[in-house]
């Protein structure tokens, strides 16, 4: 038996839950559970799933002031944000409770021609797996597990230990609206999550970029669908005629708010032209934002979720520091206790630098000088990452030049690296994702098999 415990980044010591992480059996269990329950509610009419969901939407909205509460408490999100993932999550429901009635399929003219018929038609695949990382406790897990509930299937949810209540919490709130068994909250680490692997019949995943990697050799070796979102390195390209302090102010929100613990965070920013300008209003937009207990309402930066991830951002400045990099502020851990690092800005760094190369999921941020548009899409494009990047101008055609060469899933003009639409199709390129994108109308693939069936007339 393995203990969990998850503790609060601006308080260590106060400890928001302790129990014993799932073993294999315990999943196994719930696995055999949800299969038991899933092809009835796969059979339900859709105004039945509908109004789960929708119920399950209601439970939420109607505890979003405690739900805020503890996702400040567990994971640090700072108020704002916390209150956001909360409306976020009562969205993501409703809209899946409307997709049971999205069509299921198309249909073809027959081969045989005359009266005869073909259609699609898609099937719930049966029990997802769905392991999820601690940065949007809420919203990550309901994006997959309503999707996967409205097309008809069961859920058995591993969430990240250092989110642990939060997951516990939602899952009873939706669970009194569900058939029993069909979905499972299952605690725990690395053990109870390849339990999950090797139990499911298709299988979501969103964390780090290693773990994505052995997740999907796992489910592909078990010839199960799989989709993992993993990290980013994600740049904005500032062009000589952008708005600058505009751009600085929205580049400091996305690479440092909420401490830079978002997928979609600016890790980079490659600048042509007035860097110089640029650098410095950086600078003071990052040292602008409000900073510390994320409980108060206008903090902006809090800590990030653990000793390790503190210490992994003071030695990614004093490592930037090592290969020739300016840390032009923040960098050295701060605060009386939680685990603060305040938004650190580098620039100077050669381009085989680490922190140009790798995630370190903290408030840590690059300069970096481009001498064209083209040398800014090369500087933007080298990484093994491509999960989202922004570009402010207002040229037009630059735009779209930039939009047309960068890799990356989701690209943005004039706006931040940061921000997930659920009703649109999300994922990345190279290792930022594997497999199908998520959220929108992307989900019904996903969570589905397609059918084809052909009606050929009896001739009588
Ligand atoms: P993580 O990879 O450490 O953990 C993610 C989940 O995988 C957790 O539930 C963890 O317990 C589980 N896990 C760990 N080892 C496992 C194994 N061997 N088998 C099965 N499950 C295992 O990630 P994290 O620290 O929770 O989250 C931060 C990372 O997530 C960052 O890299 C971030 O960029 C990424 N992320 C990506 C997206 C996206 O949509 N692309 C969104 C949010 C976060």
């Amino acid at each position: 038996m393995t203990e969990l415990r998850s503790t609060s980044p601006q308080r260590p010591d106060d400890v928001v839950v302790t129990l014993q992480a799932a073993t294999a059996a315990d999943v196994a269990a719930a696995a055999d559970a949800a299969r038991g329950a899933q092809s009835g509610w796969a059979a339900a009419p859709p105004a039945v799933r509908a109004a789960a969901l929708g119920g399950a939407a209601d439970a939420v909205e109607g505890a979003a002031a405690e739900l805020t509460d503890l996702v400040v408490r567990e994971v640090g999100k700072p108020r704002g944000e916390a209150a956001g993932e909360v409306g976020r999550a009562v969205a993501i429901l409703r809209y899946h409770a409307q997709q049971v009635y999205d069509p299921q399929g198309a249909v073809h003219a027959p081969s045989s021609g005359g009266t005869g018929l073909s259609f699609t038609r898609r099937r719930a695949r049966g029990v997802a797996g769905l392991i999820t990382p601690w940065n949007f406790p809420l919203a990550i897990p309901l994006w997959k597990a309503a999707p996967a509930l409205a097309f008809g299937n069961a859920v058995l949810l591993k969430p990240a230990p250092q989110a642990t209540a939060c997951a516990l919490r939602l899952a009873e709130l939706l669970t009194p609206h569900l058939p029993g068994g069909l979905l499972a909250v299952l605690p725990g680490g690395a053990e109870a999550g390849a339990a999950v692997v090797d139990a499911a019949d298709v299988v979501s995943f969103t964390g780090s970029a290693a773990v994505g990697a052995g997740i999907a050799v796992a489910a592909t070796r078990r010839g199960v669908p799989v989709q993992c979102e993993m990290g980013g390195q994600n740049p904005a390209v500032v062009l000589p005629d952008a708005d600058l302090e505009r751009a600085a102010g929205q580049i400091a929100a996305a690479a440092f708010g909420f401490a830079g613990q978002k997928c979609t965070a600016t890790k980079r920013v490659v600048v042509l032209g007035r860097v110089e300008e640029f650098t410095e209003a950086l600078v003071a937009a990052a040292r602008a934002l409000p900073f510390g207990d994320p409980a108060d309402a206008a903090t902006l930066v809090g800590p990030v979720v653990e000793e390790s991830a503190r210490d992994r951002v003071v030695a990614a400045a004093t490592g930037a520091r090592s290969a020739g990099g300016r840390v032009l502020t923040g960098g050295t851990a701060t605060g009386d206790g939680g685990w603060y690092v305040g938004p650190t800005v580098v620039d100077g760094l050669p381009e085989d630098a680490e922190l140009l190369r790798e995630e370190t999921f903290g408030p840590i941020c690059a300069v970096v000088a481009a001498d064209s548009v083209a040398d800014a899409v090369r500087r933007a494009n080298a990484v093994r990452y491509g999960l989202t990047a922004a570009v402010y101008t207002g040229d037009l055609d630059a735009a779209l030049q930039v939009v047309d060469g960068l890799a990356a899933g989701q690209v943005k003009v004039n706006a931040p690296t940061t921000g997930v639409d659920f009703h649109l199709p999300f994922g990345g390129q190279r290792d930022s994702s594997y497999g199908a994108r998520e959220q929108g109308k992307a989900a019904q693939d996903f969570y589905t098999s397609l059918h084809t069936v052909t009606v050929a007339p009896t001739g009588r």
